[in-house]
């Protein structure tokens, strides 16, 4: 989702006149796109942060260059807002993730007045539909179009419904016109995304009929009403495979909630999109969920994980899941373990709880699970994780698959490169 901000974000400052440069000694200007989601995405960005301070310093004794201005976007602007300024005073810009077309404004008004610049304002409706991104793969094989942002979810652990704000879908045929552009240049594999991908709700459709209402898969449930009208995700999902049958159809992240049949039919249907799903699980035991308020017991979790292979029986699974969340047991963690082994993923991502403020686990749960307990979880969800994915990898060897070559990885350079 950060990749495919930033391609917003170049096409808005290349169109107020500003132009790239490879090297951070050489820039004007520096915007670093942040995350939250972890404390550990945060302490990276003040690492840089100290490192740009000493960019700052030594261009301000630099003669006839103007000063370096440095700016923070995204997830972490938006949570710590004014906070940030005052703790780093290097910065001078802070800019939320629907503030980008303010960014030229906020650039000026912060070298004009010398007084850092603060947009964090949070829209109901900006989706950023009418600005082509300028791709930041340079190869043009693979791109990210988004096609929805925000997320109406609130689990009691994440922040992001406070950082990117409510639930809104950009316009169906200006996606479409998107992938149609991208496919005449060649692309060979869009990915959609958004934070709740296939809760993709397009309203102002007038193809759309207004009492429909989003199905949830069985057995999910939602913390907001059933949503009436506008066309769903299936029907999106449906159209952009048809705009060119020979490029690879992706999406994330998706909610397991938001895979009702209609959903696992199309993809069935469409040999284009590829058959991999991400199932996020977050954990294995129920009351974990519960107080997680994921909106499912790990009956239906399963359930659905059977109604998808019976639809698609080649598809590969992909999760992610949380270890050490507040007031987890080692018996409660246990069913995690089990989860992971009993359904087998292909990939996984797999992250220790950090605690995050302003979410509902801030404040009314203890994060109550010492480091090392949580570290310890997560070295055994990796290798329970790993022993599974090694026994899927094996069931594939000897067959033969397309499959897309997006480039030289990085590990084949250095190879060559030590021969
Ligand atoms: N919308 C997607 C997930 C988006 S966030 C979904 O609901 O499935 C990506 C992942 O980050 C989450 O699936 C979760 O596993 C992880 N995550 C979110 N908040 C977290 C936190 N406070 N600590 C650790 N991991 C977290
Ligand atoms: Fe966060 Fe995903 Fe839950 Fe939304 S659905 S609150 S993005 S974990």
């Amino acid at each position: 989702m950060n990749v495919s901000d930033t391609e917003i974000v170049w096409s808005i400052l290349q169109a107020a006149g500003y132009d790239k440069t490879d090297s951070s000694a050489h820039a004007d200007v520096i915007l670093v796109m942040t995350c939250a989601i972890r404390d550990r995405a945060e302490t990276k960005i003040w690492n840089k942060l100290t490192h740009y301070r000493g960019l700052k310093r030594s261009r301000s004794q630099k003669k006839n260059f103007p000063p370096l201005q440095i700016g923070i976007l995204g997830c972490m602007a938006e949570r710590l807002k004014s906070e940030l300024v005052e703790k780093e005073r290097s910065v001078d810009l802070v800019a939320g993730p629907d503030s980008y077309r303010d960014l030229p404004r906020l650039l000026a008004t912060a070298s004009l007045t010398g007084q850092p610049a603060i947009n964090v304002a949070l829209s109901l409706d900006e989706t950023y539909a009418d600005i082509v991104p300028v791709r930041m793969s340079a190869d043009g094989v693979t791109a990210y179009v988004s096609i929805m942002r925000g997320c109406d979810n609130m689990c009691t652990y994440c922040i992001v419904p406070f950082t990117r704000g409510r639930e809104r879908s950009r316009p169906i045929e200006s996606i479409l016109a998107e992938v149609g552009h991208l496919s005449e240049q060649g692309v060979k594999e869009v990915t959609l995304l958004g934070q709740n991908v296939n809760s993709y709700r397009d309203t102002t459709s007038s193809d759309s009929d207004p009492n429909a209402q989003t199905i949830t898969a069985k057995g999910f449930s939602t913390v907001y009403k059933p949503k009436r009208g506008g066309l769903r995700f299936a029907h999106l999902l449906d159209r952009v495979a048809s705009v060119d049958p020979e490029m690879r159809i992706r999406f994330t992240s998706p909610h397991p909630k938001d895979f009702p049949d209609e959903v696992l039919e199309v993809i069935r249907s469409r040999p284009n999109i590829c058959c991999s799903l991400h199932l996020p699980a977050q954990s294995g035991n129920d009351r974990v969920l519960e107080r997680m308020r994921r909106g499912y017991t790990r009956r239906s979790y399963l359930d659905l994980v059977e109604r998808v292979r019976r639809v698609l029986p080649s598809v590969a699974l992909s999760s992610d899941f949380i270890c050490g969340f507040c007031g987890e047991t080692d018996s409660e963690f246990e069913d995690t373990l089990s989860l992971i082994r009993q359904v087998g993923f292909n990939t996984a991502y797999l992250f220790a709880y950090s605690m995050r403020e302003k979410t509902t686990a801030h404040r009314r749960y203890q994060d109550d699970v010492p480091p090392e307990v949580k570290q310890r979880r997560l070295v055994a969800m990796v290798s329970t994780f790993r022993e599974e994915a090694a026994t899927l990898n094996k069931s594939l060897v000897g067959k033969q698959q397309t499959v897309l070559v997006e480039g030289v990885s990085l590990f084949f350079v250095i190879l060559i490169f030590r021969l």
